[in-house]
């Protein structure tokens, strides 16, 4: 796989639009949110983990084997794969999967991947828990009866994942996640500091 001035133009932009309103020296030190962020690791097509399928002793899976279209971990590189940008069996494409990893890096910069990164100093603490397991909840009952949602189900795989799957929609479709939820749509505006469905971000 050739990776094309195309491909890295395509994925500095994604990077770009997360970051966009998050780095800003007015608003705190900069710099600190991607302070993990190191390396972009495209492959061509999915890929094998290379983790074990392991239980906890409640029979909770932590780890499973098998493919994934994208990985991250604090310090580690992001991995993400390429597929020539079709999307993906689960209806995402190459952009969606590197924001799901961005959102995944930003989460666990407060030592936990648990769908609730550091917020900033004007935003809510209970404001974001209310509206983040409010629609968890509603989401996870849906998918468990079988109802066709909006939102992917993957989203319903932990919090964790909730968080970077809102982050996906939030950018790349926010009709459906305005519309779907509305409290995690306000909160993701509080949080990346910008309004995708009203481009009334902050302009130098
Ligand atoms: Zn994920």
């Amino acid at each position: 796989m050739l990776l094309t001035d195309q491909i890295m133009v395509m994925l500095a932009t994604q990077v770009a639009i997360v970051i966009y309103g998050l780095e800003n020296p007015e608003d705190d030190l900069s710099l600190d949110w991607i302070r993990n962020w190191q390396q972009i690791i495209i492959y061509p097509a999915p890929f094998q983990n290379g983790r074990e399928n392991l239980l906890n002793y409640d029979g909770v899976s932590v780890s499973w084997k098998g493919f994934e279209s994208g990985e991250t971990s604090y310090q580690g590189e992001i991995i993400i794969d390429w597929q020539d940008d079709q999307p993906h069996a689960l209806h995402r494409n190459a952009s969606q999967v590197l924001m799901h990893e961005l959102a995944h890096k930003l989460d666990m910069l407060d030592g936990n991947i648990n769908g609730h990164p550091p917020l900033h100093a004007n935003m809510n603490e209970t404001d974001w828990f209310e509206a983040f397991e409010t629609a968890y909840e509603d989401l996870t009952r849906a998918a468990r009866h079988g109802k066709e949602t909006a939102i992917n189900p993957y989203a319903t795989t932990s919090p964790a994942e909730f968080f970077a799957v809102m982050t996906e929609y939030f950018f790349e479709s926010p009709q459906t996640l305005e519309k779907s939820y509305p409290k995690v749509y306000q909160q993701l505006v509080a949080f990346y500091r910008q309004n995708p469905l009203k481009q009334e971000t902050r302009r130098a």
